[in-house]
């Protein structure tokens, strides 16, 4: 029985905006979940209604066996934690923190105990006589988290709390969540458009998109086998490689290839299952024998892209230096290749790519979804 579950889940909001339109997820225990997805996708909304704050319009939430669905916020165990949560301006950073645990009626004793533990985790503890206007974004911003995680609430919701950071403070403080998450296997729900957030902090990532879920993985698995071209193209930064072509069979080969190149990627796919999506029959005037074709989109990460001795030819129209690595463009007779590298290169150089082949994935172009 997973702890946290969603059935068909939806959101229509009195003015005729469908926010979320059926989402399905099951969430176990100690697992720390991603929303991730483009402004307006509905991440929000989700995160809202497991709160309690936002009443679906339907579908069922299951939260430790309860269906919690239409009950207010305060009969569910959970812990908020907004992009911007605001201190109170009058009490110092101690009793900020320990306010959710004086409300509740928490022993001294115990509250101490949860005071320090958190203090430490966050490392605030030379802070706790300050009040919250003699803090840095970054400190605030910590013992924001600190007063959320001084319960251990059933479930964590996060709604982008490291959105208002600088780049260093998010970095600290997204390493700290994961720490805290892998040290005390909280359960959390943290939504982000972050994509390298998602990555870096996810046991699994849900990508959203327009009111639905496209996919739900791994990082690893959302990174190297995206469901559809959504997901192959909004996750990493920048997206795949994505190339407009035809799949070819000659024999028990495959081939990528585009009508008017002559170039021929070969494509390490069981033909077996592929059979049934090569719908277009030619004859092959040179071999006078019948050839299967489909018109694909052929997805390439940057990274497995090289510049080879023979391979694709193509012209570097532009290279973007990164420091410790950097982004080539490449115009080639297929389409256009963004390649990672850590050489620099010439604009109008002229290089030979090679494509990782175990690393080519087929998308169908009609429908966006993955190819077997
Ligand atoms: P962001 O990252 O920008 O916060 P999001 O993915 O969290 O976006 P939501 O805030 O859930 O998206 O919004 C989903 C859709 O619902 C959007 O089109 C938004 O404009 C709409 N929406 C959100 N709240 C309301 C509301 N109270 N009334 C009407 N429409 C709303």
């Amino acid at each position: 029985m997973p702890f946290l579950e969603l059935q068909n889940l939806q959101k229509t909001y009195p003015d005729g905006t469908r926010a979320v339109r059926g989402i399905d997820l099951q969430v176990d225990k100690g697992e720390f979940i991603v929303l991730l997805g483009p402004s307006g996708c509905g991440k929000t909304t989700t995160l809202r209604m497991i709160a309690g704050l936002e009443d679906p319009t339907g579908g069922q939430i299951t939260l430790d066996n309860q269906n919690v669905t239409h009950l207010p916020p305060s009969q569910r165990d959970i812990g908020f934690v907004f992009q911007f949560y605001a201190l109170y301006p009058h009490m110092t950073v101690q009793k900020n923190i320990a306010f959710p645990l004086e409300n509740i009626g928490t022993s001294p004793a115990d509250i101490e105990a949860a005071l320090n533990r958190v203090a430490r985790a966050l490392g605030v503890e030379a802070l706790l006589d300050q009040y919250p206007r003699q803090l840095s974004g970054g400190d605030q911003q910590r013992v924001s988290l600190a007063r959320a995680m001084v319960r251990t609430p059933d479930i964590y919701l996060m709604d982008e709390p490291l959105g208002t950071l600088d780049a260093e403070h998010r970095l600290e403080l997204r390493a700290f969540i994961r720490r805290q998450q892998l040290s005390l296997s909280i359960t959390a729900i943290y939504v982000t458009h972050d994509q390298e957030e998602a990555m870096s902090l996810a046991d699994r990532i849900v990508v959203m998109d327009g009111g639905k879920i496209r996919q739900i993985g791994s990082p690893s698995e959302i990174y190297n086998h995206p469901a559809d071209l959504f997901v192959a193209n909004f996750v990493g930064s920048p997206g795949m490689n994505l190339l407009n072509g035809q799949l070819v069979q000659h024999g028990d080969s495959l081939t990528f290839t585009r009508p008017d190149s002559d170039i021929h990627i070969p494509i390490h796919a069981n033909i077996a299952p592929m059979r049934s999506v090569l719908t277009q029959r030619h004859e092959d005037t040179k071999t006078q024998s019948s050839m299967a074709s489909k018109q694909v989109v052929l997805g390439m990460r940057p990274e497995f892209i090289r510049p080879a001795n023979r391979g694709i030819p193509g012209d570097v129209i532009l290279s973007e230096y990164q420091g410790s690595h950097g982004y080539v463009h490449i115009d080639t007779p297929i389409g256009e290749l963004v390649m990672r590298s850590t050489d620099r290169f010439a604009i109008g150089e002229k290089i030979h790519l090679h494509l990782n082949e175990t690393h080519i994935r087929l998308f169908d172009p009609d429908t966006g979804t993955a190819l077997a």
